[in-house]
């Protein structure tokens, strides 16, 4: 549509100045052929002008006057009629609006008459004027003339170019255009095709072409990319089946490494400092619900002898046994044995009265003397035994878990000075 605009104006502009050029020549022209008319009637009218003044016949005159008046070329006709001993008449007709211009055509010429052979008289004189109006009328004409044909040629010109060029152009770019709409990545591999086209090989095979080539190399670019994200895919997977495997290894070995760290190595009870994480916990817990806490504090008798007696490694022994033996009379949830010095042993017992954890400790007792080590320097008795001390939490005396635990202590101190292999309990205020 632009194109076509364009070209109509083109045309337009075109036909305006084609026309303003051939409109000069026409005035000329129109000009010339006016000249041409007004000599053809002074050659006409001249002869039987003078004939009829010499025969001063004025109607003819007259006649003759009006009838060269009345032809459209003409704006005005002058006759001057010379006398002998008067002044000279003047007879003029005049085309109603029409004025002098000096711009416009005009003839004069003597009227001469020969009355005989080789006589001529002057008899007056004939002036005519050309018409200005006429000359315009015919200007016009011509001038409209030449605009029409002018402007029927641009626009004819202009429709032709039009259909010249949506028949090998546009209809191809339109073709190009819905192909490129309808493509997707599924139909990449569908090819640009210029239906009938004559000429071959032109800017529009070019581009057909080049559209082509840049679908096959953008599939590539597709597919292979759809390769690298499935590569990446599977590596994604096969990584965080790794990580999996990894973290589950590592939990494994961590909670193993908890377990190691809170356990005493050679034992296998609690070490020290998970005794110390629990005894806080617990003593808190107590305090707050005013539920019973009971301590046990277990030391092997005469240890020191047993080592010196029967070497180092036995007495590991020694300690693995009774460690285990301990941890089998405590089974109860939340019950905490544990190894806290060399060969002494200490039990938590929550919710347990200080007369429920002296019948525990008895029991405890009991099954170390059961164990049936043999100690032959012990004076307590003749196998592995131990002293047991038993405190019983006071909330009201005891304000930490230190006081608590000296107070055991003290029981346990009691017990070894009772003759050890026994079982005492604290009693009374810290
Ligand atoms: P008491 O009846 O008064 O408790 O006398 P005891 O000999 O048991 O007490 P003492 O504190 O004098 O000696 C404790 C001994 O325990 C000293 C050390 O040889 C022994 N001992 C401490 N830790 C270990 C250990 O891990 N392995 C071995 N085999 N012996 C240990
Ligand atoms: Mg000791
Ligand atoms: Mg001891």
């Amino acid at each position: 549509m632009r194109l076509l605009l364009v070209t109509v104006m083109a045309g337009l502009v075109f036909s305006v100045l084609s026309t303003m050029v051939r409109g000069a020549f026409a005035y000329m022209n129109e000009r010339d052929a006016l000249v041409d008319e007004l000599t053809q009637v002074q050659d006409i009218i001249q002869p039987a002008l003078a004939k009829a003044i010499w025969e001063l016949d004025r109607a003819s005159v007259k006649v003759h006057m009006d009838s060269a008046a009345r032809l459209p070329a003409l704006g005005e006709v002058v006759v001057t009629i010379l006398m002998a001993d008067t002044e000279p008449e003047r007879h003029t007709r005049t085309r109603p609006g029409w004025s002098l211009d000096a711009s416009l055509p005009a003839l004069r010429q003597p009227l001469v008459y020969s009355p005989y052979a080789e006589a001529t008289e002057v008899v007056g004189e004939l002036a005519i004027f050309a018409n200005g109006r006429e000359l315009q009328r015919r200007l016009y004409r011509e001038i409209a003339i030449i605009f029409a044909t002018q402007l029927l040629q641009s626009l004819l010109l202009a429709g032709f170019v039009m259909w010249m060029f949506n028949r090998s152009v546009t209809r191809y770019v339109r073709d190009v255009a819905a192909h490129l709409d309808a493509l997707s990545p599924e139909t990449l591999s569908r090819k640009l095709l210029l239906r009938n086209k004559t000429i071959q090989n032109d800017e529009l095979d070019q581009l057909a072409g080049g559209v082509n080539e840049l679908q096959r190399r953008l599939g590539g670019h597709l597919a292979q990319q759809a390769q690298y994200e499935g590569e990446l895919s599977r590596h994604r997977d096969n990584l965080a089946e790794l990580v999996g495997e990894r973290t589950r290894e590592l939990e494994a070995a961590n909670s193993k490494l908890d377990e190691l760290s809170r356990s005493d190595a050679l034992t296998g009870v609690s070490n020290r400092r998970h005794f110390d994480e629990c005894k806080e916990v617990e003593f808190r817990r107590a305090q707050r619900t005013q539920q019973p806490l009971s301590l046990v504090i277990c030391d092997i008798d005469y240890f020191k002898r047993f080592n010196d007696t029967y070497g180092h490694v036995a007495g590991d022994d020694c300690l693995r046994r009774v460690g285990v033996a301990l941890a089998d009379c405590c089974r109860r949830a939340g019950d905490v044995v544990a190894r806290v010095g060399g060969e002494e042993f200490v039990v938590l017992l929550p919710g347990l009265s200080v007369t429920e954890a002296a019948r525990c400790a008895e029991r405890l007792r009991v099954a170390v003397l059961a164990l049936d080590i043999a100690h032959s320097a012990s004076d307590a008795a003749p196998s592995v035994t131990i002293s047991v001390g038993v405190a019983g939490l006071d909330a009201a005396h005891m304000d930490s878990f230190d006081a608590f635990y000296h107070c055991a202590d003290q029981a346990l101190y009691r017990a070894k000075a009772g003759g050890r292999n026994r079982v005492e309990c604290w009693e009374g205020a810290p």
